[in-house]
């Protein structure tokens, strides 16, 4: 038997407008990564926004399938891009997560709140777990696990696969600049000053190289994704408040390396309505291909001998509509070739911790993106989000690279090793 939950409905009545723009029309269907691979209605936007609609009306309990159904969605933002009556997806997904969790902290799972609020809370908690995932890859300790077979005996050898190499020395934000010209601040996020270490550093160099004096700022924390995708939003804003103060209520422009990081700063005025300042935040994000594509280089590009598939995550693509921008940068370096992948407005798993929590679907997505990338014939594959990049790494034959789009442009503009 199943039984319903009682939840808070304050956070999801607030986005029935929201719901009452679907007119059912089925132009979002094919865009969606879950009503892609399993043809049911009530696995696409069109259905889960009925179930949303039907709670709010009271006309459906919140039963497990309700909330399966509704938990199973990536907040891509795919169905957000289509749809001509302009529902927002990823913010009735957000109120009803905070539906389900609201007043109810102490029922999360310790790992969660421990995740939330200790490790994303303070980006010098999350540089020592770095620290003792770049321990157990170096120390033989990796080697271990996966040959004794404990791994598999934990069930964790999938989401191990997509742990990717942490490098030996991380960014810590501190106010350190490198160039010179106008002020642009770096957010440097907690993976990507820390996973992707090198990446952010090359980021600061391009900015620089694009005439700009490239800045970490100091006090800078976890953007929130992660907490808000999962229900935490109260953290969220908390963290939000905390970038606020960090990066000032000047007109610098803030330059974002990861497109799910990105997204969140820019959704910063919807998660803090009555904050003037957030809104005035959110204009000056700018993920890094946007705000370079207006710019002009210091010197011309050097040729780099490439031929690459630009893979659009579905926090650029989707929720911040940039797509034209990756592509005009990689185009005008000599002997770049670009080619277009196959269904590239299609999610491929990653989406935050989705490919953690929903082990089939993301394997299903993520071999779904990679043959279609196999199908390009490029030497690689060029992206701007560090959980597209390990996802797609994780299916692809080793003959073809996995590279940040920032990596590619420091090949070609900087001379590299500067450091920040
Ligand atoms: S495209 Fe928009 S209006 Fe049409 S079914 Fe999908 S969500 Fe509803
Ligand atoms: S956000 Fe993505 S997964 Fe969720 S309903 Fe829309 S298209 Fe489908």
């Amino acid at each position: 038997m199943t039984t319903a939950q009682v939840i808070d409905l304050e956070s999801l009545q607030a986005e029935y407008d929201n719901m009452l723009r679907c007119i059912r029309c089925a132009a979002c269907l094919t865009a969606c990564p879950t009503y892609v691979v399993t043809h049911k209605e009530e696995e696409g936007p069109r259905g889960r926004i009925a179930i949303m609609r039907a709670i709010v009306e009271g006309q459906l309990d919140v039963t497990p399938d309700a909330v399966t159904h509704l938990d199973n969605c990536l907040l891509c933002e795919a169905c957000t891009n289509v749809c001509p009556s302009g529902i927002e997806m990823e913010r009735m997904g957000i109120a009803f997560r905070d539906s389900l969790t609201a007043g109810k902290t102490s029922e999360q799972p310790l790992a969660a709140r421990l995740a939330f609020s200790w490790l994303f809370g303070d980006l010098g908690h999350f540089r020592l777990l770095a620290r003792l995932m770049w321990l157990y890859q170096r120390s033989g300790a990796q080697w271990l696990a996966r040959n004794l077979g404990i791994l598999k005996l934990m069930r964790m050898q999938d989401s191990e696969s997509l742990l990717p190499r942490v490098p030996s020395r991380f960014v810590t934000p501190k106010g350190q600049s490198v160039g010179e010209g106008p002020t642009a601040r770096i957010f440097a996020g907690c993976i990507m000053s820390t996973a992707f270490a090198p990446t952010t550093e090359a980021t600061a160099r391009v900015v620089a190289a694009f005439g700009s004096r490239a800045e970490m700022t100091a006090g800078q924390v976890c953007c929130g994704a992660l907490q808000a995708h999962s229900g935490a939003v109260e953290r969220a804003r908390e963290l939000a408040r905390q970038n606020l103060d960090a990066f000032g209520d000047g007109d610098e422009p803030i330059i974002v390396n990861a497109a799910g990081c990105g997204a969140m700063l820019k959704h910063y005025a919807a998660l803090l309505p009555d904050e003037s300042r957030a809104a005035r935040f959110a204009a000056r994000v700018k993920d890094v291909s946007e705000f370079l594509a207006g710019k002009t280089p210091r010197r011309p590009p050097r040729e780099l001998d490439l031929t690459v598939a630009i893979q659009d995550p579905c926090h650029l693509l989707h929720a911040q509509r940039v797509s034209s921008q990756p592509r005009q940068l990689l185009r005008a370096i000599p002997g770049v070739k670009t080619v277009e992948i196959a269904e590239g407005e299609v999610c491929c798993g990653s989406a935050g911790i989705y490919n953690v929590t929903h082990q089939g679907t993301a394997a299903e997505l993520q071999q779904r993106k990679c043959a279609n990338i196999v199908a390009t014939g490029c030497d690689a594959v060029v992206t701007g989000n560090p959980g597209c990049f390990v996802q797609i790494q994780a299916g692809l034959p080793k003959t073809i690279q996995v590279r940040h789009i920032v990596d590619v442009l420091d090949e070609a503009y900087t001379d590299a090793g500067l450091t920040t």
